[in-house]
């Protein structure tokens, strides 16, 4: 970003008087501190001048982490055809989901507004990629990004119109993706570092429409986290409840065995119905499963088709009609293979208790204790697998994914490359996502304290917040002048408060928007004196204004 001062006497929109409150949200301060603003449609925001400079700066240090890494900048457009989408068969999946804002050409053609770019990245390489010499290669874009949200909420935190940063990587072997991901981690370290977003731990996830392979999320503990997850409140380990390992929480008084049946596709294509025993106060984890059985995907079978595949009503499924059943894989979760006594739902009337896996004159005997496997997602109270504590759940803010994708995309869109060997071999990928506009609104919420916003050197919408005293005096102008000169010349950017207003309204002003420097240039101080304040420690330091750039430096 150049360095540039903008003046708040001139500031769209016009910097009110009074505007803003040290105890409104972070989202109301960005609003009405003139940063973001609505518009009429939900989830989508405009940038206002200030916030545009934060979303640049911010764009900009993600774009260097990856650039210093190695990585190529390249822009993708955001308009993709359906055929291209058809290619991986994600039309269709983020169309089940919902996700995916489409749109019809005059001429009929079918695009969508790209919510990821794994598709447009490998037809982007695939159409250069001749030989192994060519791997890797590493690619970054930052682009507007569109996800049809049910419910967008948060203001920038989970927008239907939002930037994400994304480097596509591709190798020629499993080791080499390995190295990418690698990158891709450190990389997205490096760019949510410089961002000022301290905190950032790396936990396991759940890959969602993105990945079948394994992922990394990097989150912020934040109330304000619209993703829930477990955290062990002895060895901090923490990750997605969904793929965590875990023991069970302490069983309930009277527990209830449920049976939830699965549709597994394994890697050949073949079909097989599963069943899980689960405690009823705990949830499968479908990933589990799927780890559990080598399955690649594990899909709930609806109610209504549970009677053509398994025979019975949805709610009457017990672990004895499926021990019966050859076809069927029966799995036990680790929270009801060691239960004494249990009751199970069997249909209409109600849940027969008083069972067990011994059996009774009811009921044979079914061989399940040493079988439990953990299939249940993790959940407040339950047991970490790499201590003796416990569980619990905690709110956090996604702020980057890094995703192992293999030849999930690479496959069915044909990239082939020429291996050492001389044989056709396809390409192994991975990528990384950062939600820039989120980051900005996280590192807001992060660094605010009660005299309102605070940004880290070098992300805030300027360097130096310099508020001018008596700015009516000819005097004081041509002192703001000579001061705006050497500073942006100098590289720093600033803004410049020159409104006619009493001190005590610009001072709150300058505190309110929080830029990491105060400058208070008065008309009591000799002409190359300066009082600087830092948002940061709250320190004020008469100095020589030559001292200025020394200390705001960005960065
Ligand atoms: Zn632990």
């Amino acid at each position: 970003m150049t360095a540039t001062a903008l003046y708040a006497s001139r500031m769209w929109p016009p910097v009110r008087r009074g505007a803003g409150e040290a105890t409104d949200s972070t989202l109301d301060l960005l609003y009405r501190l003139g940063l973001v603003a609505r518009t009429g449609a939900t989830g989508v925001h405009t940038l206002l001048p200030l916030g545009l400079r934060v979303h640049e700066r911010m764009s900009a240090i993600a774009r260097s982490a990856f650039e210093e890494r190695g990585a190529l900048t390249f822009a993708a457009p955001t308009l993709q055809s359906r055929a291209l989408w058809e290619k991986t068969g994600r039309w269709q999946a983020y169309q089940a989901e919902g996700a995916l804002l489409t749109v019809r050409s005059s001429s009929g053609e079918e695009m969508c507004l790209a919510p990821t770019s794994e598709e447009i990245a490998a037809a982007t390489v695939g159409e250069h990629l001749r030989s192994f010499r060519d791997l890797p290669v590493r690619l970054f874009l930052s682009t507007s990004k569109f996800r049809d949200e049910l419910s967008p909420r948060g203001g920038l935190m989970r927008g239907r119109e939002f930037t994400m940063a994304d480097a596509y990587t591709f190798d020629a072997s499993t080791h080499g993706m390995r190295e990418s991901v690698a990158f891709l981690n450190d990389a997205c370290t490096a760019a949510l570092t410089g961002m000022g977003l301290s905190g950032v731990f790396q936990a396991r996830a759940d890959g969602g429409a993105i990945s079948a392979g394994p992922s990394t999320e990097h989150l912020v503990l934040s109330d304000a986290g619209q993703s829930t997850i477990v955290a062990c409140d002895h060895c901090g380990n923490r990750g997605d409840g969904a793929v965590t390992p875990a023991l069970p929480p302490p069983p309930p008084d009277a527990p209830v065995v449920n049976v939830i049946a699965f549709i597994l596709t394994h890697p050949d294509g073949d079909i097989q119905p599963a069943a899980v025993a689960i405690r009823s106060d705990l949830k499968v984890s479908t990933r589990k499963v799927a780890a559990a059985t080598g399955a690649l995907r594990v899909a709930l079978i609806e109610p209504q088709d549970l009677p053509g595949i398994l025979g019975k009503e949805a709610g009457t499924l017990t672990p004895w009609d499926v021990a019966g059943s050859p076809d069927t894989l029966l799995l036990f979760d680790s929270s009801v293979a060691e239960l004494d006594e249990f009751a199970i739902s069997d249909g209409g009337d109600g849940l027969r208790s008083g069972l067990s896996w011994e059996g009774d004159r009811r009921l044979p005997a079914l061989k399940v204790s040493g079988r439990g496997r953990d299939l249940a997602e993790a959940v407040d109270g339950s047991r970490c697998t790499r201590c003796p504590g416990t569980h619990r759940q905690v709110r956090a803010v996604e702020v980057a994914h890094v995703f192992e994708l293999g030849t999930q995309y690479s496959q069915p869109m044909k990239l082939a490359f020429t291996d050492t060997a001389g044989r056709d071999a396809v390409p192994w990928m991975a990528c990384s996502g950062i939600g820039i506009t989120r980051c900005m609104q996280t590192a807001a919420d992060l660094h605010r304290d009660h005299h309102g916003l605070r940004w880290k050197p070098g992300t805030g919408p300027a360097d130096v917040h310099v508020t001018v005293l008596r700015a009516d005096q000819a005097q004081m102008r041509e002192r703001t002048d000579r001061l705006v000169q050497d500073l942006t010349a100098r590289g720093l950017s600033l803004l410049v408060d020159d409104r006619p207003l009493a001190a005590g309204e610009k001072l709150r002003y300058a505190r309110l928007l929080g830029l990491p420097h105060a400058a208070v240039l008065s008309p009591d101080r000799p002409d190359d004196e300066i009082e600087v304040i830092n948002r940061w420690t709250g320190r004020t330091t008469i100095t020589q204004t030559s001292h200025i750039p020394r200390m705001a430096a960005p960065g």
